[in-house]
């Protein structure tokens, strides 16, 4: 039996490991450990890649959610629209701050956020922003969410954790919005050794703010003029991001290029899987290859006992989690989210893996389907 994990990221640093070594030794030399030059250039080499005027390293994802929505002095009486089929951070934040997430159901094509149903969960006066969530490495209907913010005065804060290096019409993900949030933690496409983040913008005085929040809202050192946090990034993981990131183009492209394969391999299955659906318009960076099929849970056990890793991206939409109780969602009020928590499924997509991996998976679910549910030896 063969077998394949969900992620290894053991053959990436094999691969990079002494340059990494390296790089890591300069930080020790200099003992440099916040922010300082290395961060520096690692903001400037994200702003170039992303597209984007300016870059503030952060501490993790999550934070630059947190900062993000700072930034926007969105805060208790406000509320943020995003989508309820995202990981927890998205909307946890929105609540940390005191406001309000209010939820919109997902496109079952693309997992992403109903543009067209946003207009409607809109509060005049009261909503403050929407944050579109690009899942699984694919960007949100761009168009019609920026139309409707600067229609209603709403800000855009792009959860781009998924998605760096992704392109909806030729535009970068993260810097179409008025902020874009990006994580490095280790199972990102552009993964440190711990975790890290990143906020692009093209708006110098947002930028700004960002970067005295991250560091307690302090200059000069010791004068706060904001009540901000420690939010920032450290140099070595800084270090580890500037040695992969010439690398991200080419792990992209290996992803796409598996991902094209299981398209085709699936596609052949009579009566098979559904798999990702990507607008023509879209550029994916396949942070995950989710297929959808309706006896999910039996596939994943049955992947499982034939070697192969898998997961589910989510299992629970967050309108049904309990710690949201107190917003008054209920079943049913997102169908598509809810069927898309049912029957969605992951698969292993990373770079590394060979063609011999990809076919044996698609091999195990074409058996699965065909109703031979006997491991392969
Ligand atoms: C990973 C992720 C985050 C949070 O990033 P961390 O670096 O883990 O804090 C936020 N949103 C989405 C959609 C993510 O996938």
């Amino acid at each position: 039996m063969m077998t394949v994990p969900l992620l290894d990221l053991r053959l990436q640093f094999k691969a990079i490991e002494d340059e990494i070594r390296s790089a890591i030794d300069e930080v020790l030399r200099t003992q440099r450990f916040i922010l300082g030059p290395v961060v520096s250039e690692f903001e400037k080499e994200i702003a170039g890649y992303c597209g984007a005027k300016y870059a503030v390293g952060v501490s993790s994802g999550t934070d630059a959610l947190l900062v993000s929505l700072m930034a926007l002095g969105i805060g208790p009486g406000d509320e943020v629209i995003t989508t309820p089929y995202t990981f927890f951070s998205t909307v946890g934040c929105i609540s940390r701050v005191g406001a309000r997430p209010v939820f919109v159901d997902i496109d079952p094509r693309t997992f992403n956020i109903d543009a067209e149903g946003i207009e409607r969960a809109i509060t005049p006066g009261v909503t403050k922003a929407i944050i579109p969530v690009h899942l699984f490495g694919q960007c949100a209907e761009m168009d019609t969410i920026l139309e409707l913010a600067q229609q209603h005065n709403l800000k855009v804060i792009e959860d781009a954790a998924q998605a760096i290096g992704a392109k909806y019409k030729g535009r970068n993900a993260g810097a179409m919005g008025d902020l874009g949030c990006f994580s490095f933690f280790p199972s990102k496409n552009l993964g440190g050794f711990g975790d890290g983040g990143m906020v692009v913008s093209n708006d110098p005085q947002l930028a700004e703010r960002i970067a005295l929040l991250r560091a307690h809202g302090s200059k000069p050192k010791y004068f706060h003029s904001m009540i901000g946090g420690n939010f920032r990034l450290d140099a070595i993981q800084a270090a580890v991001l500037r040695v992969k990131l010439p690398h991200l183009e080419t792990w992209t492209e290996m992803r796409r290029q598996n991902a094209a394969l299981y398209g085709q391999l699936l596609g052949a299955i009579p009566g098979g899987v559904q798999t990702p659906h990507i607008e023509p318009h879209n550029y994916s960076i396949f942070n995950q290859y989710v297929i959808r099929v309706g006896r999910r849970d039996e596939l994943m056990s049955f992947l499982k006992e034939n070697g192969v890793g898998c997961g589910i991206y989510y299992p629970l939409p967050l309108h049904l989690q309990k710690c949201y109780e107190h917003l008054g969602y209920r079943k049913g009020d997102f169908p598509q989210a809810e069927k898309a928590a049912a029957e969605s499924l992951t698969i292993p997509v990373f770079p590394e893996l060979t063609e011999e991996q990809l076919r044996y998976v698609a091999d195990r679910i074409a058996s699965f389907l065909q109703g031979d549910r006997e491991p392969s030896h």
